[in-house]
This record gives structure tokens, C-alpha cells and sequence, in this order.
């Protein structure tokens, strides 16, 4: 099949990447000609497991090009996805439609055949009609389907998760559009499910999806505070509750808060949406509150543990909103590291695979590593803020010699308690 993709983001590249290699003739188009040069060249624009190997893979096959221009990339195209990004609006928060519906309007101006026009950027119920109108008013005669077709890729897992999704959404009425896309998606495994559903309905499926899952670490957040008062443990309480079918393992690690380019976005444009059509969410509209503080409270108990030590200096590792990726959208690192830096500490951050992009939004406030150790050197405490699994393999009898003070933070529950009690560290865990 001929596909299109209109962004080449963290959603668009994985995409177009994991149809090339399913066959497909794949051309991704993006506004940003720096990012259009580097994929050309055979360069990813962002980490991800995988990408970089297929990406060259499908170069050289000649089954994925590149180009700035909508109306070059888009000939022929039987499918046209749109993965641009919908931010929050600074004044509102509620979803940010000026990129899909510039992109739709330069998409229609030149469209000249029938195509699927499948909407995988997260957009608020109702941006089929839209969308539509838009398609409509620029070229009336034109004959296409409006699908809205989310995506629920993780970033970490952006390659794996496209080969073996759980689910496929495909939200429409129009019979020949299901056909299309079900066939696009037929040599999935089988354990996928294709839901066939109305295109509201998908619209609202990955809102209510990703604000779920946010509420659900923010309530693991709130047990990890009560087991620290009540002395029990929150590791044990997680699985105690996950192996619960009813409840699933997934989501149930405490940390400093959710974060990344999703789940702030997407809860506070649900809570939007809500306010919009007078239903309270008051489930959702207290967990973006409550998570904007825990990430205030976590920085307060790095601050506490270095209150009595003049000139103290901060390790901080990890800057990505998770592990497995690059991203710093919204990352809780980003925002413990402002509160951090609003009390006039020194801080050194490392990260495996964020630094660049944490450069872009941190510039020089902060000093940055090229590797935990050398991160940890002098340091009076050291915060772990992002779960890379390069963290929990660290030598902790090194970091020990290393550091001026022995204090650890751990965020992420990634060390051992008793392991560092042993060498002298106080350590402070979540929940622990
Ligand atoms: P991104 O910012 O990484 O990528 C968007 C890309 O679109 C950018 O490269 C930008 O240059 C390009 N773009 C903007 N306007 C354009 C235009 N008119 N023509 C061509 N290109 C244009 O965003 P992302 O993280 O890939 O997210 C895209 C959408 O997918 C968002 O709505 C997001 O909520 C949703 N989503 C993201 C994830 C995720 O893990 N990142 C997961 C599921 C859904």
C-alpha cells in the first residue's frame, strides 16, 4: 500500500519506519527541513530501540522517503496519517489544533484522488467534523474518508509496540475506509484487536486511555506516601494489588510523577473537554494538581537531605521523562531540577541518551556528565530521577568513593536499600 505520514515525530518516524518494513511504500513528511536532511541521510532524529537499523534497512530497499512538501509527499498515497503534534495552548491547555488543521488544509489544497485520512495525533472528540469541514471548504469535490485512528505507541518501545500493539482503533462509519485500514493492518499478530468504532468514540478512547493511566501512577504515588507513614512497602503492596487481574501490574511503580509530551497534555485537555460540556472529572482535574506538586515535594526531599551542608553540590542522573528514550517534553527531571535551581543549588546531571535534548531546555544552569561516575564526583547527594536500567547495574562501592557526602534519593526505587545503608549512604526510596 502507498501510505503517507504528515509530522515525522516520535509517533510519524516509528510509524513510517515499521510500515516500510511490513512492505509498504512509505513517504514521511515533515515541515522541519533539518530533520527531512538527517532522515534522507539514513539519520534517526530520535532514540529509539531499533529505529536506526531499520531505518537505513528501509532506506537502501527504497521503501521510505522523505521530503518537507505535502503535496510531493502525498501523491498517490491510498493512506494519509497525520502525526503532527497537538500541544497544550498556553492560555487554555486545552489541545492545540493549529498544526493538524494547517497541515489538513495544505494536505486538502492538493489532494486530487481518493484517500484514507487517518488522524493519529491525540485530538479532542469532535476534530473529524473539523476536519472534515476544513477538506471540505478548500476542495469541495474532493472524494476522502476522515478516520480517526489514535495511537498508543510507548515512547521506549515505539518499534516493538508498532509491530505488537494491543489494539488498533479504527474509528468511522464509512465501510470502505474499515476495509482500507483493516487490510493495512491484517498481517499484525494475532493476539491484536482491530475495534471498529465510531470516530467519536476513538477520539475519546485515547483520551480516556492516557488520563487512566495517569490517574493510576498517581494513585500509586498517594499509597507510596501512606506506606512510607505506615511503615509498609510499596514494592510488595504493587504486586500484592497487580497480580489482581482486576487491577493489572502495569502502572504501579511510584515515582516523581508522570510526565512526557502525553499524559500532561492529554489530562489536562480532557479536563478541558469536560469543563467544556459541564461534566466534572474531578478524578482527572485532581491528579493533574497533585502531580504537578509531587514533583515540588520530591525536590524538597532532595533539598532536605543537603539542608545542613554549605555549598552543597546535586548529582542528578537521569533528565528523560522515562527510560528508553531522549525525551524531555515535560519531564519530572525538568521540573524537580527548576525547583532545584530556584534555591540556588549546583547541580551535574548525566543521562544515557537525554542530554542533548535536556541542553536545549536547561542550557548552562547546569553542569552535565558524560557518564554517572564522573556525575557523582564530590556530589553531597545523588538523585535518581529517570528508571534507565543502565542505573541499576551502577557500582555503588565506586559512586561511595566518589561522592563528598553519601546521600541518595532515589525516585525510582532502582537501588538497594540495605545494599547502600551498608556502604554508608543514607538512602531515601519511594514508598519504602
Ligand atoms: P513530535 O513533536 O515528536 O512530532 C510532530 C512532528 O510534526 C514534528 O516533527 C513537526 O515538525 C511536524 N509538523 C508539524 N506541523 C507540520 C506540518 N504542517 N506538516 C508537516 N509536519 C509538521 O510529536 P509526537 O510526539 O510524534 O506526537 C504527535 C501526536 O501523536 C500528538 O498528538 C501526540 O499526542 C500523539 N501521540 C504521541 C505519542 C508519543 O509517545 N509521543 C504516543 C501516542 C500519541
Amino acid at each position: 500500500m502507498k501510505i503517507s505520514i504528515i509530522g515525522t515525530g516520535y509517533v510519524g518516524l516509528p510509524t513510517g519506519v515499521g510500515f516500510a518494513e511490513l512492505g509498504h511504500q512509505v513517504v514521511c513528511i515533515d515541515k522541519d527541513i533539518k530533520k527531512v536532511a538527517a532522515l534522507r541521510a539514513g539519520r534517526s532524529t530520535l532514540f529509539e530501540k531499533d529505529l536506526d537499523k531499520l531505518l537505513s534497512q528501509n532506506i537502501q530497499a527504497g521503501r521510505i522517503h522523505f521530503t518537507d512538501s505535502i503535496c510531493e509527499g502525498i501523491k498517490e498515497a491510498e493512506v494519509i496519517i497525520i502525526a503532527v503534534g497537538t500541544p497544550p495552548h498556553p492560555v487554555t491547555k486545552e489541545a492545540d489544533m493549529k498544526y493538524i488543521y494547517a497541515a489538513v488544509s495544505e494536505m486538502a489544497n492538493c489532494l486530487d484522488h481518493y484517500a484514507v485520512v487517518a488522524v493519529k495525533s491525540t485530538v479532542p472528540v469532535g476534530t473529524g467534523e473539523n476536519v472534515e469541514g476544513i477538506i471540505k471548504d478548500v476542495n469541495p469535490t474532493l472524494d476522502c474518508d476522515v478516520v480517526s485512528m489514535p495511537e498508543f505507541l510507548r515512547e521506549g518501545f515505539a518499534v516493538s509496540d508498532f509491530f505488537n500493539p494491543d489494539r488498533v482503533v479504527i474509528g468511522t462509519d464509512s465501510e470502505r475506509a474499515r476495509a482500507i485500514l483493516s487490510d493495512l493492518y491484517k498481517g499484525f499478530p494475532e493476539k491484536t484487536k482491530i475495534l471498529l468504532v465510531k470516530r467519536r468514540s476513538a477520539e475519546m478512547i485515547k483520551y480516556a486511555s492516557n488520563a487512566f493511566l495517569a490517574m493510576k501512577i498517581h494513585y500509586i504515588n498517594e499509597m507510596a506516601n501512606l506506606c512510607e507513614k505506615v511503615g509498609a512497602d510499596i514494592g510488595e503492596l504493587a504486586v500484592g494489588m497487580g497480580t489482581d487481574t482486576r487491577i493489572g501490574n502495569k502502572f504501579l511503580n511510584p515515582g516523581p510523577g508522570y510526565g512526557g509530551s502525553c499524559f500532561p497534555k492529554d489530562t489536562l485537555a480532557m479536563a478541558y473537554m469536560g469543563r467544556m460540556n459541564g461534566v466534572e472529572l474531578s478524578l482527572i482535574e485532581n491528579t493533574i494538581q497533585k502531580n504537578d506538586e509531587r514533583k515540588i515535594e520530591m525536590a524538597k526531599r532532595i533539598l532536605k537531605v543537603i539542608q545542613e551542608i554549605p555549598n552543597a553540590k546535586i548529582a542528578v542522573l537521569g533528565l528523560a521523562f522515562k527510560g528508553g528514550t531522549d525525551d524531555c517534553r515535560e519531564s519530572p527531571a525538568m521540573e524537580i531540577i527548576a525547583e532545584l535551581l530556584r534555591n540556588k543549588t549546583t547541580i551535574t546531571a548525566y543521562d544515557p541518551k537525554a542530554l542533548e535534548n535536556a541542553k536545549i531546555l536547561l542550557e548552562n544552569k547546569i553542569s552535565y556528565a558524560d557518564d554517572a561516575y564522573e556525575a557523582v564526583k564530590d556530589a553531597d547527594v545523588v538523585a535518581i530521577l529517570t528508571e534507565w536500567d543502565d542505573f541499576k547495574s551502577l557500582d555503588l562501592t565506586r559512586i561511595a568513593s566518589l561522592m563528598r557526602t553519601k546521600n541518595i534519593v532515589d525516585c525510582r526505587n532502582l537501588w538497594d536499600k540495605k545494599q547502600a545503608e551498608s556502604l554508608g549512604f543514607t538512602y531515601q526510596g519511594i514508598g519504602k
